[in-house]
Formats: structure tokens, sequence, C-alpha cells
């Protein structure tokens, strides 16, 4: 669950009196979620003691000892390939420990498993996190993920020890567990992300909880933790050693996509940088191209930028930038190309653009992005305080394809042209297409029976 700890390594977070702990200046519903969790873990595992003694393995301790002993050295492992990482990079720890935690569940009671995650997850934390993220966020963690291993293991102790990796049954066995495994950890993190974050509902939770690639390498490692657990139950606890090494491939894998990610991404603004766009751009162009489709392009370059700089200064400039960028993307569909240029120009690809031959579809858009820039009260802080920026407006060019160009470039330079031709108009305005037609110009064409 590394999505969570997005952003805070490297931080320093200092030691101080418990009354000035960064837990108690959360809000207080993500508070009450916090340490409700981390209670319903606690009374969990104690609860879950009396039963686990009872169905303990008899070699328990060498299992527990090789799972707790697998986790140390995967994270050691990946923090060798991840000292590699720029200092300053913002990327997240790939944290793979839930093939350990998860072949725990399914190995071992669940207070026996508990104690595995608490020994993975301590030395996680002593030697990744330590300095990075406050403590409760580590506690936090550690409680969804005793959890969610007493969950798997309530599961998988719905069938005979011998049966779990030897018939029908124990695969579905297994299967739910890691359904439930990830259900509950999925759920508690993402519901604490909601919570905190500034934008609360349902649809932000879905979103997050639905978020791809995430979801996708968790089903990785769990699986990869049946596969572990199979083997150690099958052939003895020592052959977690054969997990390793794709373990630490499927690391590698990782980190370079992360790498991939971040490379393509606008530091300031999030957007893509207009390497990346290009590149996407014209492969959504050829797209277009085979299925006879069209695309709309929007240039955007606010007006008078420089004005904001030299009367806030820079850092409330780049500010502005980060909330502009952010309307943008909140103005147009997932599938849409956002791009920072350079400087304070943006460029937009709206693909798919069916109705008519784009325009009209390009227009609307622009029209909308106009129009929330001109609205927008953007708060940053400046050296002695908060200042308001709200007098901003954005001029914006737009070109249509096939109508007016058959490849990126020549798209671009007519949006170029237009987007001058909106400023040369008196700026806060919206232009089209090769003669820049005046975007209020543009009318669907009359339909012909
Ligand atoms: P116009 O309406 O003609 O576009 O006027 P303008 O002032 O926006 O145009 P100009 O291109 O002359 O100035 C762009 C300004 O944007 C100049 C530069 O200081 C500022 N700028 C470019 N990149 C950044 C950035 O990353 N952060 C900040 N804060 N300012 C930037
Ligand atoms: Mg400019
Ligand atoms: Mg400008």
């Amino acid at each position: 669950m590394t999505a969570w700890l997005k952003g805070f390594r490297g931080m320093q977070v200092p030691r101080r009196p418990m009354a000035r702990w960064a837990v108690w200046t959360l809000p207080v519903p993500v508070l009450v979620v916090i340490l409700a969790v981390e209670l319903v873990a606690v009374v969990t595992l104690a609860a879950s003691i009396p039963s686990g003694i009872a169905l303990l393995p008899h070699n328990w301790a060498l299992v527990m000892g090789v799972l707790v002993g697998a986790g140390v050295i995967s994270t050691e492992a990946s923090l060798g390939v991840e000292r590699m990482r720029h200092r300053s990079d913002e990327t997240p720890h790939i944290d793979l420990s839930s093939v350990w935690t998860f072949a725990a569940a399914a190995l071992l009671p669940g207070a026996a498993a508990s104690v595995v995650v608490i020994g993975i997850y301590g030395h996680l934390y002593a030697r990744v996190w330590r300095g990075g993220i406050p403590p409760h966020r580590a506690i936090f963690s550690t409680a969804t993920v005793v959890l969610a291993v007493q969950a798997a293991s309530a599961v998988t102790s719905l069938v005979e020890p011998g049966a779990l990796f030897q018939s029908l049954p124990g695969l579905v066995a297994v299967v739910l567990a890691l359904l439930a495994y990830a259900a509950v950890n999925m759920v508690l993190v993402v519901a604490v992300i909601v919570l905190s974050g500034p934008s609360r509902g349902i649809a932000t939770f879905l979103q997050v909880l639905t978020r791809g690639d995430e979801a996708v390498l968790e089903f990785a490692t769990l699986s990869m933790g049946a596969l572990a657990a199979g083997a150690m139950g099958a052939l003895g606890p020592t052959y977690a050693v054969l997990v390793l090494p794709p373990l630490i491939v499927l690391h590698r894998t990782v980190l370079v996509r992360q790498l991939e990610e971040a490379a393509s991404l606008d530091g300031k603004t999030g957007l893509l940088n207009a390497a990346a766009w290009h590149v996407r751009a014209a492969r959504e162009l050829r797209r277009a191209e085979r299925a006879a489709g069209h695309a709309g392009l929007l240039v955007l370059d606010l007006d008078h930028f420089k004005l904001v700089n030299d009367r806030y200064g820079h850092l409330v400039g780049d500010h502005v930038l980060a909330a502009v960028a952010a309307a943008v993307r909140d103005e147009v569909r997932d599938e849409d190309l956002v791009g920072r240029f350079g400087g304070e120009e943006f460029v937009v690809l709206l693909p798919s653009t069916d109705a008519d031959d784009g325009r009209i579809a390009a227009v609307a858009v622009a029209e909308r992005i106009r129009g929330r820039v001109a609205g927008l009260r953007v708060e940053a802080p400046d050296g002695r305080g908060t200042v308001v920026v709200d007098d901003l407006t954005v001029s914006i060019g737009g070109a249509s394809y096939p109508g007016d160009g058959a490849d990126l470039g020549q798209l671009l330079e007519v949006a170029d042209t237009a987007m001058y031709a909106a400023k040369r108009a008196g700026r806060n305005a919206v232009r089209m297409g090769l003669h820049a037609v005046p975007s209020g110009a543009i009318r669907p064409a009359p339909r012909h029976p």
C-alpha cells in the first residue's frame, strides 16, 4: 500500500512530545477511523491468540522465521535497487512485502501471521519509513495488514490444513483468502486517503480504489505469496528462497515503470511534459487516422502571466500554474491528453471528437476552459501570509483534425497561430482554425436528411 506514503519519502519528522504528535493534527473523522482500525486490530489479534496456539503447525517456528527473514531480505534487496534513484525523487517506495504477509496468512493461524506482519513491518519502518513518514501512518499501515492477514487466515482455516494446496476447494479457499486480504487492505487505506484528502465522496473513493496499476500489482504480489505458501507447505519452508529472484525482478519492473512515469510528467503541474505529450498525441492522431475519426487540438497561453510573477513573485506564479493545470485537467475527459508545453503554455488533444468535424467539440471545451480560468480564485502562500489571485485569463487557439492539418506539426502550427489571433483580439478569447474564426461563429453544420 504505497499510495498513502507518496510524497513522504525524505521528509524529516522531528521527535516530539506526545501532545504535539502529528496524529493530533488530523481531521477528527480521519483520527476516529485510524484509532478505530488500530483498536480493532489489537483486539482481533488478542482474541485470536488462544485458538492460534492450538492450531499452530508443528514447524511454526521455522515457518515464521523463514517468512520474516524473506521479508527482511526482500526489503533490503529493494533498498539496494532503490538507492539508484535520485534523492529528490518523489515516487513512492515500492513495497512488495505482501508476498510474505499473505504466505503467512495461508500457512499460519491469524495470531502467528500477525506476528510475522509486525516483524516485517517493524523492519520496513526502521529501514525505509523512519524519518520519512510519521509513526502514526506506519502503525496504521501495520494495523491494516494485521486485519487483512486475520481475514485471509480466517478464510483459509475453513478447509483442512492438508487440503489447502491439494484440492479444488483448497484452491477456491486460497483465491477467496486473496480477495479478502486485498479487500480489507485496500478499503481501509483508501478510506483514509479519501477522508484526509481535500475532496471527499464516493466518486473519489472508487477512483482511488480502482486505480489500475496499484490493484494489479497488489494481486500480482498476493499471487506470488500464494505460490510461495504452496511451495513452503508442500516441499518445506526453505523453498521460500525460490520466490526471492522473481520477486526482485518484479520489483525492478515496477521501478522502471515508475521512473518512466515520473520522466513523462512535468514536476510543477503533474501534467504530461512536452516530449511525452508529443509522443502520445502523435499516437492518438495515428489512431484517429486509421479509424477515419476526428480530433481537436487546443493551445492555451495565460494572459499577462509575467504580471502575476512581477506582482506576487515566482513562487505564487508556480502555484497559479499548478491550479490552472488542475482546472484544465478537470474540464476535459480522462482520455484527453493535457500537457505543459513550456512556461505558461498548455496543450490539449481531444481525441474522438466525433461531432461534425471535431471543431464544435473543441470550441465547446475551449470555451469551458476559458470560463473556468477566468473564474479561478487561487489562494497561494507568499512570504507573509496568503495571497489571492483571481484576475487570471487565458487565450486559446484551436485546430481540428483532419480539417486544419494532416499531422501534429501542422495542427500545432494552426492552433498556435489561432492562439496569437486570440491575443490580438484582446485576450481572454478563443479562436479556431486556419482563419482564426471567433468561437461564436462556429456552429454545427446543418444536417442533411
Ligand atoms: P501574454 O498575454 O502576451 O502571453 O503575456 P505573458 O506575460 O503571459 O507573456 P510572456 O510569454 O512574455 O511571459 C510569460 C511569463 O511566464 C514569463 C515567465 O516569467 C513566466 N513563466 C514561465 N514559466 C514559468 C514558471 O515555471 N513559473 C513561473 N512562476 N513563471 C513562469
Ligand atoms: Mg507564453
Ligand atoms: Mg502568456
